[in-house]
């Protein structure tokens, strides 16, 4: 029985937006993996999948760097509302409006509990480019290491 190379070939046409919609709710994501590939590249240590139990939210950021306290969040376009991509007006409405907004609400309250727990934030777009991610990430590592180092001596 002859095989077809092309595996999309056996498989129906799937529609655009099932396809983008199923990308998009995968928890580890690429973007988050290859900002994480580019850290422990650079010789940055983290942990993921951390739960921190806060006052007034348990958020959960993609990446963790326990002793520096920095959270880094990897926020997908579509359910963080990005101002570029997350904005279609079919989006707005209906079912996803509140659902998008809700998210949006949860992801502000636990920026506050966090700065409020003294760690510092950092959120990338799934749209932004990796390795300016990682330059971000990686200037606010040495940002908050020096400052408490200063705290420590002075
Ligand atoms: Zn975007």
């Amino acid at each position: 029985m002859p095989l077809s190379s092309d595996p999309a070939a056996t498989r129906p046409p799937t529609p655009g937006r099932s396809r983008n919609m199923a990308a998009i709710k995968r928890r580890d994501t690429q973007p988050e993996r290859a900002i994480r590939s580019l850290l422990h590249a650079a010789g940055k240590r983290y942990r993921v999948d951390v739960r921190l139990q806060l006052e007034g939210a348990r958020p959960r950021p993609d990446i963790v760097f326990t002793r520096a306290r920095v959270a880094v969040f990897v926020d997908g376009c579509f359910w963080h509302c990005c101002p570029e991509h997350g904005r279609q007006p079919s989006v707005n409405g209906g079912y996803w409006g509140p659902k998008l907004e809700r998210n949006v609400a949860r992801d502000r309250a636990a920026d506050e509990a966090l700065r409020a727990a003294g760690w510092t934030v950092v959120r990338v777009w799934e749209h932004e480019a990796p390795e300016e991610a990682k330059e971000r990430i990686i200037a606010v590592l040495d940002a908050t290491t020096s400052a408490s180092r200063d705290a420590r001596t002075g």
